[in-house]
């Protein structure tokens, strides 16, 4: 059966997108640590990030870095990095932007409105 996130590469599934290319993709996350909160996965299905090839994990943090550079000229702010991985078996890594308030137990509500307003900022075409 397919991941979650394989389904919203399929498009089976909506999610608020931020980037796409050939090998990776990134999303809001639907249960954000702050806004922004993004989520940028390898297209291809594996467990854990160190399972991908070298040329997918390039590729992925190819990703994680242009992301970063762009979320911190949009939002002037650094972003965290964040790789756990218990909750959805497709490898991912976490960015965060971050504020001194953060904390690995806080959570944001937003509304699609706010989602959406988050995702025009930070896409990129
Ligand atoms: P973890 O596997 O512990 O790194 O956590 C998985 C992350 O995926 C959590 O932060 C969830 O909020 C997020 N998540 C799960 N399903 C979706 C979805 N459909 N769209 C966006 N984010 C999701």
């Amino acid at each position: 059966m397919s991941s979650i996130f394989t389904k919203i590469v399929n498009g089976e599934i909506p999610c608020y997108k931020i980037y796409e290319d050939e090998k990776t993709m990134a999303f809001l996350d639907i249960n954000p640590e702050t806004p922004g909160h993004t989520l940028v996965i390898p297209k291809v299905e594996v467990d854990k990030i160190y399972e991908l090839s070298d040329e997918d994990y390039t590729a992925l943090m190819n990703t994680v870095k242009k992301l970063s550079v762009h979320m911190e000229k949009v939002l002037g702010a650094r972003t965290l990095w964040k790789v756990i991985g218990t909750d959805v078996p497709h490898a991912h890594v976490h960015l965060l932007p971050f504020d001194k308030t953060w904390h690995q137990d806080r959570h944001v509500e937003l509304t699609e409105d706010e989602f959406k307003e988050i995702q025009k900022k930070l896409e990129i075409k």
